[in-house]
């Protein structure tokens, strides 16, 4: 009997427990990702299928990005901050485990101080007690976001890095204007030479150096991975693309900077072959037609949501309708939700008119 006990004890733990009582296994949560209209900035929060938590970005303080210089200045009005609020709500967050600053622009640290007071927050991730940008105009964002990560337990990683939220595989690929050098081990299409180098063209930075420090994410579950190199330059999306492409192939793109031709590096766009694009664009903020068009044209792509119609998109230059979450004219602040299954299968939702779309699952990884 003794030497049994044992051998009983392991094939216990082999049985799975839904065999044992006879039930069906229980499907195992989704991991659900909600794009967040914050016109034209950027926040975005994912809830892994383990119950944690991580919001990418805060949009922006008070009204700023609404169409109006009368409506951006308004007083008393927290619109990003409570439409962040209330997705945390609706997704059941009462403790953020991630807050990531991508770089401290107003349209991405906006809210960070703001929504730490509503909501306990147990790490924030950034780029570096710094800004690049200290004119009296460009570091209210910073300043106000100082003293909280001053306080709080504060990641600041390398290229290469995990951020351990628990169900996911999170990498960081961008830090501090420093961009991954060697290929993503393990991942499709990583490593290979891209031809579409050769002819590539490289653009001057423009006058905005905060986005150089950009942290850049790959978020992979399964078979399924998302790029969001928050508001990376065109230079730096070259340099993980070309020679080689360093990332590898993806589901989904969420476009770097809101659709901006300062980024949209097509030799990164095309090499990464997503199915899904999805632009975090504002009505006049981003949405550029000629990134537009790059996106559109990429190889393997099936569909290409947008936060807002782009006014500069025109008829020519924006996507159908249903996949448009904001049509500007007559509503604002509708988002997109994506749920993931553990085969790699997703479903998009446009808030706005309750239009779904399914995505099958790939045999195995994403092409
Ligand atoms: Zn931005």
């Amino acid at each position: 009997m003794r030497k049994v006990w044992p051998l009983l004890a392991a094939v216990a733990l082999l049985v799975p427990i839904s065999l044992v009582h006879g039930q069906q296994p229980q499907q195992q949560k989704p991991l659900d990702i909600y794009f967040i209209d914050t016109e034209g900035g950027q926040a975005t929060l994912f809830v892994s299928p383990s119950g944690q938590s991580m919001l990418v970005d805060t949009g922006f303080p008070g009204n700023q990005g609404a169409a109006t210089p009368a409506e951006a200045n308004a007083p008393g009005i927290m619109r990003d901050a409570d439409r962040i609020t209330a997705v945390l709500k609706q997704a059941n967050v009462i403790v953020l485990d991630y807050m990531v600053i991508t770089h401290y622009h107003a349209d991405h640290a906006g809210n960070a101080a703001e929504l730490a007071h509503r909501i306990p927050v147990r790490h924030f991730v950034d780029h570096g007690p710094y800004t690049v940008e200290m004119q009296a105009n460009r570091d209210a964002p910073y300043l106000s976001y100082q003293p909280v990560r001053e306080r709080a337990h504060t990641i600041v990683p390398k290229p290469g890095d995990k951020i351990p939220v628990v169900g996911l595989d999170v990498r960081v690929v961008s830090a501090a204007g420093d961009v991954l050098t060697e290929p993503m081990v393990g991942v499709p299409g990583a490593g290979a030479p891209n031809p579409l180098c050769r002819d590539a063209k490289l653009k001057e930075q423009d006058a905005t150096p905060e986005n150089f420090e950009s942290i850049g994410l790959v978020i992979r579950y399964g078979s399924f991975r998302l790029l969001d190199l928050g508001d990376l330059t065109w230079n730096q999306e070259h340099a993980l693309a070309c020679p080689n492409n360093l990332i590898g192939t993806f589901t989904v793109f969420h476009t770097t900077r809101h659709g901006d031709p300062h980024s949209g590096a097509p030799q990164l766009v095309y090499a990464i072959r997503a199915r899904v694009a999805l632009m975090n664009n504002g009505e006049r903020k981003g949405g550029s037609p000629e990134y537009w068009q790059t996106v559109h044209e990429a190889p393997g792509l099936e569909d290409f949501w947008q936060l807002h119609r782009s006014a500069a998109g025109g008829a020519e230059h924006n996507s159908p309708e249903q996949f448009l979450a904001n049509l500007n004219e007559t509503d604002h602040g509708h988002n997109i939700k994506m749920s993931v299954r553990a085969d790699g299968s997703f479903t998009m939702t446009n808030a706005r008119t309750g239009f779904t779309k399914e995505y099958p699952a790939r045999g195995g990884a994403p092409r």
